[in-house]
């Protein structure tokens, strides 16, 4: 019998991609999504990169408790992957309520769900943002998980105590938390990738959407940043790399492989990576010229954030293997399509 994953936010842009990835390792997966920040493209381009026209997709909103518990009755579900959150940083500082409300219940709910309906392992889906303004470098996941700095980092810091605790206090469900890093790419065959709504504020999204002419000029935030080249450092984690993570931990967890009943990991490559030499990589792979500037520094953001990634190396088993060049170009190629697509 395959074992049957459920993938809360399973048609947004980590989500679709590890869909994937879990598809073709053998699993069988069920995609539920409120489809409050996505449309069905990723979903579509899931089942033509699998094959497989047969996902079930159940739209839903994780809010409400009822919905959540017949999934559970409608599914025999071994494990789950909850990405259904929102997640711009800045909308949250201005909407903390309406942050502190999805992010939390919708995890709960979830939790609540499982309790009632025996065993299962959950995969959480959390940020380096709950290490909060770092002090040393590359983050472990033993660095102190300091303040953080918006109330979307707060809503992962409490998810990941939710569930700590929880399991704490039932012994019929397991989880882990990866921490990602940037994520960033699309995934080879252009068929899925981010889709970011409004102007983004993410910056690989804003350097595809600058080059296909979307944008008139990426600005730079800052380049007298105590760094090499005076712009900020950060680990760039591919997202077909990052679903292999996801992959990973799951067959950790439902092959009983867990050396602890709740654990963590930290997912990146391991190696900081500055906006300059992002930028020109960029360019240079893509043979074109981006139109940037350098502007004042943004608020809020740290110098530089890296990873240690020796325990997700190590426990895992595994390790981002895409290099930088391959994941700009997939950013481009993503941008391109969705750009024809618009255009038909
Ligand atoms: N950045 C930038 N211009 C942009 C967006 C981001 O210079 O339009 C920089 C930002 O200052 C940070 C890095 O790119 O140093 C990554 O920012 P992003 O918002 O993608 O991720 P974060 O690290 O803030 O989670």
């Amino acid at each position: 019998m395959k074992k049957q994953i459920l993938v809360s936010g399973g048609a947004g842009y980590i989500g679709s991609h590890v869909t994937v990835e879990l598809i073709n390792a053998g699993y069988d997966v069920i995609v539920a999504d409120n489809m409050s920040n996505c449309d069905m493209t990723c979903y579509e381009g899931v089942k033509k990169i699998t094959g497989k026209q047969d996902i079930p997709f159940v739209e839903m909103d994780f809010c409400n408790y009822g919905v959540v518990e017949k999934l559970f009755t409608d599914y025999k579900i071994d494990a789950v992957i909850h990405f259904a959150a929102f997640k711009a940083v800045g909308e949250s500082v201005v909407k903390p309520i309406m942050y502190y409300k999805n992010n939390l219940l919708s995890f709960l709910n979830l939790l609540e769900a499982i309790q009632k309906h025996g065993a299962c392992n959950v995969l959480f889906s959390s940020s380096a943002t709950v290490y909060g303004e770092v002090e040393t470098l590359p983050v472990t996941e033993k660095s102190p998980r300091l303040p953080a700095t918006s109330p979307y980092g707060k809503t992962k810091q409490m998810c990941e105590d939710i569930l700590r605790d929880t399991i704490k206090a039932q012994t019929n469900i397991k989880g882990i938390a990866l921490r990602y890093f940037n994520p960033i790419g699309a995934h080879p065959s252009a068929l899925i990738g981010e889709l970011p709504r409004g102007v983004p504020n993410n910056l690989v999204p804003y350097i595809t959407q600058t080059a296909i002419g979307k944008r008139e000029c990426l600005n730079i935030f800052g380049n007298d940043y105590p760094t090499p080249d005076g712009t900020c450092l950060r680990d760039y984690i591919d997202v077909v790399d990052l679903a292999k993570a996801h992959v990973a931990t799951i067959t950790r967890m439902v092959e009983g492989c867990m050396k602890e009943d709740y654990e963590v990991f930290n997912v990146g490559i391991g190696r900081p990576v500055s906006v300059l030499e992002l930028v020109t990589t960029f360019e240079k792979v893509n043979e074109l010229s981006l139109n940037y500037k350098y502007v004042e520094r943004r608020m809020g953001d740290v110098p530089s954030l890296w990873a240690d990634t020796t325990l997700a190396n190590e426990e895992l088993g595994w390790k981002a293997t895409r290099t930088l060049e391959e994941t700009l170009k997939s950013a481009w190629e993503w941008e391109k399509y969705v750009a024809q697509k618009e255009n038909k």
